[in-house]
C-alpha cells in the first residue's frame, strides 16, 4: 500500500542521515539516492514473500558476465505501480521528478545486445512469475563513457556508484571464498530486486564484488611498506574493477579469465550451499536447478561444478557428470569465428590449476565418448576441448550442456547446418532455437508513454503490457485515418522531445519535421555503419550536383561505442563526424541533410531514440548478426526497417510484411556463392558515384591524420593480412542499398501511407516480446513452473 506520509517521513530521514540536509536542498543525484532508498522499504517485504513462495520450486539461474540494466528508478516505480503517486507527492513538495530521474547514472554493466538481453530476460521471468535469479559481476566501473572530441571517441571511466547504490543490498552474511593459485578472495554478494510488473514475483539479481580477505597488512604497514600493505587488497579488488569492452584482446586477458571464474565459482558455491540446507541429496540438484550460460563467458561453470561435486562433495565422477549435463544449457550468440572464446591452457594452469585438472579429464572423457560413437582418430582433433594449447570454451559448453540454442531462426539454422554441423550430428537433440526478444515494459510502456496510452485506449485494456500479442488487434485501425493522424502526432511529439534532448546534450539543432533515419548499436565493421556513411555522402554529392533535386529532408542519427582498441571502428566514428561537419558547413544542405552522432549511446539514451525513429537501420552483412534486438525496439515503436536478410530481421518482416519494410542486399546463399571470387575493385572501377564517396577517405576531402582513413580504404579494395578485400561486402550491397533508400524517400512523402507501415510494424511485433522467449526457455529447456 502506498502511503504518502510514510514515504515523506522516510525521505526526510534518509536525506538527513545520508546527506546531512533537507531533501529539497540536495543535489538531484542525492535526491535520487534518497528517493530510491525510501522506495526500497516498500519493496523488501514483497521480495521476502517471493523468496518464501519460491522456496521449494525448481529455479532457473541465468549466468551472465554482463547485465545492461538501464536505470532502475522509473522501472521499479512502474513495476510497483507507484510512479504516478510518487510523482504527485514530489510535485506537492515542489520537486521535479524528471530531474531526479535524469540524474540516475545508467549501471552500464554490459557492452551491448548480449547484456541488454540478460536484463530483458530478468524482467520477463519476474513478470511472468517464473523463479529465475541472475548471477553476475558487480563491476566498480561499467562500460566506459564516451565523449566525442574533435570528431573522435574519447573514453572516460564510468564510476556508476559515485553517488551511492541505493538498489543494491550488500549481504555480508552470504560471502563466499574463491580460490586462485596462491590466493583466496572474498566474493561479496550485492542483491538487486527484479520486480515483475504488478509485483506478482520479485526475483533476485546477485552481483558479486571482489574483496580481499585481509583488509590491510598491519605488519607491512608498521614496517613502513605502505604499498605492500595495501597490495593484497588491491589485487583482490582489481578482479571486479572494470567491465572489459568487446574486442579488447590485448589488455587484461588474465584478469578477464579471473573475473569469469570468480563469479561462476561464487555463484555455484552459493547454489550448492543453499541446496544442501534442504537436505535433499545432491543427486537431485538438476531437479531444482537449471543454469543458462549466456554465451561462453560463464562456461567455466561446467568444470567448476564437476570440481565442487567430486572434490568438495565427494560424489563419483560419473554421477557428477550426469548432474552437470542435466543442469547446464548454453546460448550461442555469434557466428563470428574470431569471437568464439579460447583460452591459452597455460592461463588455466597458472591461475586455476584445480579447474585445469578437471578440464583435462573432461577432454579425455569426450575423446573416449567419440571413439565409442565410431568417430575416426583423425577426426577427433576438431572436437577436442583442449586443442593446440588452447581451451575452446564453446566446445566445453556444447559437451557439458543439455541444450544449445541460437538466438534467431537463421542463426540456429547456420549453427546446425554449417558452423557446428559436426557437433549437431553427434547430439542433434541438444540443438534448438530461441529467437531473442525485448521487454515491452521498458521499450514501450516506460520509454513511450504517449504511444502506450493510445494503444491502451484503442485496445480498451492494458493486457498488452504482459501479453504483447494483443497488439495484433490494432491491425483493424490501419485504414482509420484519424488513428493514423494520432499516431503521427505522437511520433511528432517523440521527435520533438528527442530534438530538445539532442540540443541539450550535443548542442545540435535538428528538425523534427525531417525524416529521422537512425542507426544505433555498437560500432563494428559487420554492422556496416560505413555503408550508411557512404550513402549519406552519396546523397550529399547528388544534391550538390542537382540542387533542384527534390529529396525528403533527412536527419541521420548515429549512436555507437567502439571498443577502445578497435582502430577501424574508431576511424569510422571520425569519418561519420567529418561527414557531419562537411554537411553542416554547406548552406546548400540546410533543411535537406543533417547528421548527428550522439555521444555515449546507452540504455537511457536508447529510450529516447527508439520512439522517435522514422526508419530503423539494420544493415549488417547477411549471416553476421546473430539476432539483433535493437531492430525489435524500433518495430515496437512503429518504425519500418531498412535492412538485410539477417538475424531476426527475417522474422520481423515475416510478421510485419516485406511490403512494410525495406529489405535489400546479398543473402547468406549469395555470399556463399560469390565469396571466393569476389572482386570489389571491379565494382569500384565501374561505379563512379561509389568511387567518389569512397575516395573521400583518401583524396583530401577529409584530413587523414594518422593514416586510418587510408587503411580503411585499403581494407575495402585490397583487404589485409587477416581478411579478404571488403570482407563485409559493402561495395557489393551499395547500389541496392542506395536504390532502396530512394524508395524510402518516395514512400515517406505519403504521410498516411507511411503511418500505416509504421502501424503494421508495431501491431505485428507481439512475437518479439522477451515474455515469449522466456516462456520458450522455461518450457523447452528449464522445465520450471510459474508461481
Ligand atoms: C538494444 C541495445 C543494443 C543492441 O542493439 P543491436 O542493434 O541489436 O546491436 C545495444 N545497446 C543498447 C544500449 C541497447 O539498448
Amino acid at each position: 500500500m502506498f502511503n504518502h506520509e510514510n514515504l515523506k517521513k522516510r525521505i526526510d530521514l534518509y536525506a538527513m542521515t545520508t546527506f546531512g540536509g533537507e531533501f529539497k536542498q540536495l543535489l538531484d543525484s542525492e535526491k535520487y539516492v534518497v528517493l530510491s532508498k525510501a522506495m526500497m522499504e516498500n519493496i523488501v517485504p514483497y521480495w521476502n514473500d517471493s523468496r518464501k513462495e519460491t522456496e521449494g520450486m525448481k529455479k532457473a539461474y541465468y549466468l551472465s558476465s554482463e547485465y545492461l540494466l538501464g536505470r532502475f528508478l522509473t522501472n521499479n516505480l512502474i513495476a510497483m505501480d507507484t510512479k504516478d503517486d510518487v510523482k504527485r507527492m514530489l510535485e506537492e513538495m515542489g520537486v521535479d521528478y524528471n530531474e531526479i530521474e535524469e540524474s540516475e547514472e545508467d549501471p552500464a554493466l554490459g557492452n551491448g545486445g548480449l547484456g541488454r538481453l540478460a536484463a530483458c530476460f530478468l524482467d520477463s521471468a519476474a513478470t511472468l512469475g517464473y523463479p529465475m535469479d541472475g548471477y553476475g559481476i558487480r563491476y566498480d566501473f561499467g562500460l566506459f563513457k564516451q565523449k566525442i572530441v574533435d570528431g573522435e571517441q574519447v573514453e572516460v571511466a564510468d564510476n556508476w556508484t559515485k553517488y551511492g547504490d541505493p538498489w543494491g543490498i550488500r549481504k555480508v552474511s552470504e560471502i563466499v571464498r574463491v580460490t586462485f593459485k596462491g590466493s583466496e578472495i572474498y566474493a561479496v554478494p550485492y542483491d538487486y530486486a527484479v520486480i515483475g510488473y504488478g509485483k506478482k514475483l520479485i526475483n533476485t539479481l546477485r552481483l558479486w564484488k571482489a574483496e580481499s580477505l585481509e583488509e590491510f597488512d598491519f605488519r607491512a604497514f608498521n614496517d613502513q611498506k605502505y604499498d605492500q600493505a595495501v597490495k593484497a587488497k588491491n589485487d583482490a579488488e582489481n578482479i571486479a574493477k572494470v567491465l572489459y569492452p568487446n574486442d579488447s584482446y590485448e589488455e587484461g586477458k588474465k584478469l578477464r579469465l579471473k573475473q569469469q571464474y570468480f563469479f561462476v565459482s561464487a555463484s555455484l558455491q552459493d547454489m550448492i550451499r543453499k541446496f544442501k540446507k534442504k537436505d535433499i541429496g545432491l543427486e537431485k540438484f538438476p531437479q531444482f536447478h537449471s543454469i543458462q550460460l549466456n554465451d561462453t563467458h560463464p562456461a567455466v561453470a561446467i568444470p567448476e561444478l564437476m570440481r565442487l561435486l567430486t572434490r568438495k562433495e565427494g560424489l563419483g565422477w560419473d554421477e557428477a557428470w550426469a548432474i552437470t549435463t542435466a543442469t547446464f544449457a548454453y546460448t550461442n550468440h555469434t557466428l563470428l569465428a574470431e569471437a568464439l572464446e579460447q583460452w591459452p591452457e597455460r592461463y588455466y594452469q597458472e591461475l586455476i590449476p584445480q579447474v585445469y585438472d578437471v578440464i583435462t579429464k573432461i577432454n579425455s572423457m569426450l575423446l573416449e565418448d567419440l571413439r565409442k560413437k565410431g568417430i575416426h582418430d583423425h577426426d577427433l582433433s576438431r572436437y577436442e576441448i583442449i586443442h593446440n594449447g588452447n581451451i575452446r570454451m564453446a566446445w566445453m559448453s556444447i559437451y557439458g550442456s543439455k541444450s544449445i540454442n541460437g538466438v534467431a531462426r537463421l542463426h540456429t539454422d547456420l549453427l546446425i547446418n554449417k558452423e557446428l554441423n559436426y557437433w549437431y550430428k553427434l547430439y542433434p537433440e541438444k540443438f534448438n532455437n530461441k529467437t531473442n526478444g525485448i521487454t515491452q515494459r521498458r521499450w514501450l510502456l516506460q520509454s513511450n508513454p504517449e504511444l502506450s496510452e493510445l494503444v491502451t485506449e484503442l485496445l480498451g485494456s492494458e493486457e498488452w503490457i504482459t501479453d504483447l500479442k494483443k497488439l495484433k488487434d490494432l491491425g483493424k485501425y490501419t485504414n482509420d485515418d484519424e488513428v493514423m493522424e494520432r499516431f503521427l502526432d505522437i511520433k511528432g511529439t517523440k521527435k520533438q522531445q528527442l530534438a530538445e534532448y539532442i540540443k541539450q546534450e550535443e548542442g545540435e539543432d535538428i528538425d523534427p519535421d525531417s525524416l529521422f533515419d537512425i542507426q544505433i548499436k555498437r560500432l563494428h565493421e559487420y554492422k556496416r555503419q560505413l555503408l550508411n556513411a557512404f550513402h549519406i555522402l552519396y546523397l550529399y554529392y547528388e544534391i550538390k550536383e542537382n540542387p533542384e533535386k527534390n529529396t525528403v529532408p533527412r536527419t541521420f542519427i548515429f549512436g555507437a561505442k567502439a571498443a577502445p582498441g578497435y582502430v577501424r571502428a574508431k576511424a569510422i566514428i571520425k569519418f561519420i563526424n567529418d561527414i557531419a561537419g562537411l554537411v553542416k558547413n554547406d548552406p546548400l544542405m540546410k533543411g535537406r541533410l543533417k547528421i548527428v552522432f550522439v555521444q555515449n549511446y546507452r540504455v537511457s539514451y536508447a529510450e529516447k531514440l527508439f520512439p522517435a525513429a522514422d526508419l530503423s537501420e539494420q544493415i549488417s552483412t547477411a549471416g553476421k548478426e546473430a539476432s539483433g534486438t535493437g531492430n525489435m525496439k524500433f518495430m515496437l515503436n512503429g518504425a519500418p526497417t531498412i535492412g538485410t536478410y539477417d538475424g531476426a530481421n527475417i522474422e520481423i518482416v515475416e510478421e510485419a510484411g516485406e511490403e512494410n519494410n525495406y529489405i535489400f542486399g546479398l543473402r547468406v546463399e549469395d555470399i556463399e556463392e560469390i565469396k571466393d571470387t569476389y572482386n570489389p575493385e571491379a565494382i569500384y572501377q565501374n561505379n563512379p558515384k561509389l568511387r567518389r564517396v569512397m575516395d573521400t577517405l583518401i583524396d583530401g576531402t577529409f584530413e587523414d591524420q594518422d593514416g586510418a582513413y587510408r587503411e580503411l580504404h585499403n581494407s575495402l579494395l585490397y583487404g589485409a593480412h587477416w581478411h579478404r578485400a571488403d570482407n563485409y561486402f559493402i561495395l557489393k550491397d551499395f547500389d541496392e542499398y542506395r536504390k532502396t533508400q530512394e524508395k524510402v524517400d518516395i514512400d515517406y512523402r505519403d504521410r498516411l501511407g507511411w503511418a500505416r507501415k509504421c502501424w503494421l510494424n508495431m501491431s505485428n511485433s507481439g512475437k518479439f516480446s522477451s515474455d515469449r522467449t522466456i516462456e520458450q526457455y522455461a518450457q523447452d529447456i528449464w522445465n520450471i513452473d510459474k508461481i
